[in-house]
């Protein structure tokens, strides 16, 4: 079979297409709004629809939807058809300015923690015309044109995670472009855009096995399930030859996201059997956090059309590792360049540390609230269990950066670990070899070579919050060191003496924050909490950063989110969270019920009979005893800690017994099963 490589970017109308099919005056002014970011010229609003939709109509696209991102974290989508009655008895199509630019979907059931209630119920979607429509293929005839859109109610509201993306992504770009400026960079009014690039890990089991597994189905999770003896210790499936079936559906995958313009560009083994990696190129940061959005939409349907299911889940197994999405973020700058690559030169070499120094006073100030960005009930399972970050936010910078930081703060940096000069400013900073960061795998924000890769983010979560924490807490210390910088020229100072001693300033405050070390082990952790770096190990703590002055201040000053609609957020994550758990808790009950409880009464009456194996019987009988006062104890548990507790116990015996009741008796596929395609 050969790719079609003709249908790459095939479904998305992309820059090119609306250069193609639109006027000229149109295209401009579209691509101005785009670039500077200023608002949309309403007028030119029916052409582009109009072209929109013959363009879908071209594709087979027989509806239209505002594809949005409430704060369920998932995507939602609402179809309308073009066809309109021509009052002659006929049919005709129409796709109008106004529907393009704005819809009332009302979708008035999706949380709003509060919001809505005190405003009016309906929501209202708005097109995002930074992101490129596309069309989605559901089905036989189903082919759907999908918008982009924010979603937001009747005063403007945020209720969805693209409108604070959105927003951080502007005051990110004004405050680069004021750095830029410090800088003698200056592009008019050209933004500066943040870049992200998701690595996405998942597991893939057989639909089979997935159908027999309630807790799968229900939770994303399984809630029992003995360790196999043989899963991912020899580390023989990392990097390993894909099977071909798995082969065939990442190959399949591959081309349904590159047909959509998603550029996926990595695909491997992970480390435990059954685990996978998807890696894009990385995009604008808006764009970049839609592809992903498509790319967990496109795993699930496409697993399911390969005899698969996909589990997105941050833990789907426990004893072996879980899934993350590194988050490799950077800044371009107006003049199109990677700020956080380190120049060839002295003088973009200061500005390089400018941001990493920045980035310190970001991360040092906030590190709750990264934390908070990421605190989910299932990414809880996964922080701090020695395969992905511990929940101590902390940045690693490698040997010769941290050397350079300590440098600048001593008075000047002079000299380079690898020899030649180095000088902050025009003629005083070192030439920074690129790409030759250690690789820290422990640490939750690493610098690598050419961006920060922050870790901590789960595999089942929308990207957009992370990163609406790490635009807003970057401008906000770009904000202050650039005011600082600004007051010094302005008040005689020599440039790179004012950035000498801004940067040793900002340093000598924030260098609590660097750790090169290995952030598993205890002595960090009990050096991080002697150096008042929060711990916040599961998500109700995590969550309370974001009800904090400091958190609703900074989120304020910018224009990211209002104290309402922080504490709208804040009010609907700690009802997800509370919501998981006990749909966890109840699944756990019918399944111990309703198939454990029978399975080894069913055991233990078969082999009562035989002496041989009383020992086993007697284990097993009191195991059993044990699973029916785990089961009270959780029926009686109340709130989120209490009915983990009493999963957790009930799930060491429900998992004893598993290595005791003969297997064609034990009611689900065991790990060893699942973890084998
Ligand atoms: P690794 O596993 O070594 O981290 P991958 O290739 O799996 O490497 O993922 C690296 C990710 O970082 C890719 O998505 C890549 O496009 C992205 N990336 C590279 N440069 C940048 C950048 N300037 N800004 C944002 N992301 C970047
Ligand atoms: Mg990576």
């Amino acid at each position: 079979m050969k790719n079609n490589t003709e249908a790459f970017g095939e479904n998305v109308f992309s820059l090119p297409v609306m250069e193609q099919r639109l006027s000229g005056s149109t295209f401009a002014s579209l691509k101005k709004t785009i670039d500077t970011g200023s608002e949309l010229d309403a007028s030119i609003a029916d052409e582009v629809a109009k072209s929109m939709k013959e363009w879908a109509m071209e594709k087979g696209a027989t509806h239209y939807t505002h594809w949005f991102q409430p704060l369920t974290g998932a995507t939602a989508e609402k179809h309308d058809s073009f066809i309109f009655p021509d009052f002659k008895g006929g049919i005709v199509t129409i796709f109008s300015g106004g529907e393009l630019i704005q819809g009332e979907p009302d979708a008035s059931s999706f949380p709003s923690g509060g919001l809505r209630a005190t405003f009016e119920a309906r929501g209202y979607t708005g097109w995002d015309p930074t992101s490129p429509a596309f069309i989605k293929y559901d089905g036989a005839g189903a082919a759907t044109l999908c918008i982009p859109t924010v979603f937001c109610g009747y005063h403007g509201e945020a209720l969805d995670k693209k409108t604070p993306l959105l927003r951080s992504m502007k005051v990110l770009s004004e405050q680069t472009v004021r750095l830029g400026k410090l800088f003698s960079i200056d592009c008019g009014d050209t933004m500066a855009n943040a870049t992200l690039g998701s690595e996405q890990e998942y597991f893939l089991i057989d639909a089979d096995l997935y159908a027999e597994r309630p807790d799968l189905q229900a939770t994303g999770r399984t809630l029992f399930g003995k360790a196999s003896s043989k899963h991912q210790q020899l580390d023989d499936h990392y990097f390993g030859a894909i099977k071909p079936r798995v082969a065939t559906f990442m190959a399949d995958l591959d081309l349904e996201l590159w047909k959509l313009g998603v550029p996926a560009k990595t695909r491997h083994n992970e480390v435990c059997p059954g685990q996978f990696e998807l890696a894009p190129v990385f995009e604008t940061l808006n764009i970049s956090v839609d592809h992903n959005m498509i790319t967990m939409e496109v795993l699930n349907t496409l697993a399911e059309k390969h005899g698969f299911a996909c589990l997105l889940h941050e833990k789907p197994f426990a004893g072996v590792n879980g899934s993350g999405k590194h988050n490799n973020w950077s800044i371009m700058g107006p003049d199109g360049k990677n700020w956080l690559s380190p120049g060839d030169n002295p003088h973009d070499n200061a500005k390089f540390m400018t941001i990493v120094v920045a980035l310190m006073k970001a991360v040092d100030t906030h590190a709750g609230l990264l934390r908070a960005s990421v605190a989910t009930a299932g990414n809880d399972h996964r922080l701090g269990a020695n395969e992905a970050p511990p929940a101590v936010v902390s940045i690693f910078l490698g040997d010769q950066l941290t050397d350079i930081v300590e440098q600048i703060e001593a008075g000047g940096a002079s000299s380079s670990k690898d020899g030649g000069d180095i000088h902050l400013g025009v003629d005083l900073l070192p030439k920074l070899p690129r790409g030759n960061t250690d690789r820290n795998r422990t640490s939750p924000f690493a610098f690598v070579g050419n961006r920060f890769e922050f870790r901590a983010v789960g595999s089942n979560q929308s990207p957009a919050g992370a990163n609406v924490v790490l635009n807003t807490i970057v401008a906000e210390a770009f904000d202050c060191i650039c005011t600082q910088l600004e007051d010094a020229v302005a008040g005689g100072k020599e440039f790179n003496v004012a950035l000498q001693e801004v940067l040793a300033g900002v340093i000598k405050a924030h260098k609590r924050i660097l750790f090169n070390g290995d952030g598993y082990t205890d002595e960090w952790l009990d050096h991080a909490a002697k150096l008042g770096l929060p711990n916040l190990v599961a998500t109700p703590e995590a969550l309370e950063v974001l009800a904090s002055e400091k958190t609703k201040d900074v989120f304020a000053k910018y224009g990211v989110l209002s104290n309402e609609e922080l504490e709208s957020r804040y009010n609907t994550y700690k009802e997800t969270y509370e919501t998981v758990i006990g749909i966890e808790a109840n699944t756990a009950l019918d399944i111990a019920k309703t198939l454990i409880v029978p399975a080894v009464v069913t055991a233990i009456t078969e082999y009562s009979e035989v002496a041989a194996v009383a020992g086993i019987t007697g284990e097993m009988s009191s195991l059993l005893e044990q699973v029916v006062s785990g089961i009270a104890q959780l029926e009686s548990a109340k709130g989120a800690t209490a009915e983990i507790a009493a999963m957790n116990e009930l799930r060491a015996s429900v998992d004893a017994l598993e290595a005791l009741v003969p297997a064609d008796l034990w009611p689900l596929p065991s790990y060893n099963e699942i973890l084998r395609v």
